[in-house]
């Protein structure tokens, strides 16, 4: 398992007339088998910061580093190869392809891999969210907790380094809410995996080991276990 490394990344978006600085010389680290909750107000710089860190976005300045590969030195053939094989993601509408069905989803980072999906892989990671026999049914015909239990297994499926969410209980109701981080705790806690998560529930930010806030773009409290709903 890989330590996700950020050293002094700063990303400005605009020009030099009209230019927005979005993330301000950010150094941290995302070890292994650690869960960090990003929180902090609108406009702070998190989503800039889930997509730098998972090579969605090039920074300005400064590296990402994922164990000893430096990012910043893939081209874009290579980077995306990196993300497809070594990062998964999780999004707050889930992102499922309404044709397919759950299994369908949760095999295609494996086919873009240009893996062949063994069926035990797929099984697997359905039975580890919990949904071995919802396999055959489309994203319409199950909850929203469901539908983000076969996201969170999709973005499992190819065991990679790490999983970035983004707001992945936002659109689910309080308790199908702590089933889902629940879940990812513990898949990440069996596997060492690495989580970055964004959101704004401090309820769901208290299942991380640490919680950076944001403001301005720069990391302005680092707050670490034990965490609850109250201290974060
Ligand atoms: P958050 O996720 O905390 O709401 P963002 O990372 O989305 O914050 O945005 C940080 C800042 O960068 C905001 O001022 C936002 O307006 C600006 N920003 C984000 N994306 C872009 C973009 N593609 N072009 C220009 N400005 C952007
Ligand atoms: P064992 O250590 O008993 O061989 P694993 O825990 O590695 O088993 O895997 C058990 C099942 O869980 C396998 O079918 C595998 O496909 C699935 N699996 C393993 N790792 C992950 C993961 N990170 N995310 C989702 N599914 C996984």
């Amino acid at each position: 398992p890989d330590t996700l490394r950020l050293r002094s990344v700063s990303k400005v978006y605009g020009s030099a007339a009209r230019s927005v600085t979005a993330l301000n010389q950010i150094t941290t680290e995302f070890r292994a088998g650690s869960f960090t909750a990003v929180m902090g107000p609108s406009g702070s710089g998190k989503s800039t910061l889930l997509h730098c860190a998972a090579g969605l976005d090039r920074p300005t300045s400064g590296e990402v580093l994922l164990g000893d590969t430096d990012l910043g030195e893939l081209d874009e053939t290579r980077l995306t190869e990196l993300r497809r094989e070594r990062i998964g993601f999780v999004f707050q509408s889930y992102n499922l392809v309404s044709a397919l069905t759950a299994a369908q989803n949760v095999a295609l980072p494996l086919r873009l891999a240009g893996r062949r999906p063994q069926p035990g892989a797929v099984d697997g990671a359905l039975a580890e969210v919990g949904l071995a026999a919802r396999g055959a049914h489309r994203p319409s015909e199950l909850s929203g907790g469901e539908q983000q239990r076969v996201a969170l297994a999709r973005a499992l499926v190819t065991r990679p380094a790490a999983v970035f969410a983004d707001e992945p209980t936002g659109a689910l109701d309080s308790k199908t809410s702590r089933d889902v981080l629940t879940l990812l705790r513990a898949v990440v806690d069996r596997h060492r995996q690495t989580v970055v998560m964004v959101t704004h529930d401090p309820v769901a930010a208290a299942y991380a080991d640490r919680v950076l806030v944001m403001v301005d773009g720069r990391i302005t409290q680092e707050l670490t276990a034990p965490l609850t709903a109250e201290s974060v």
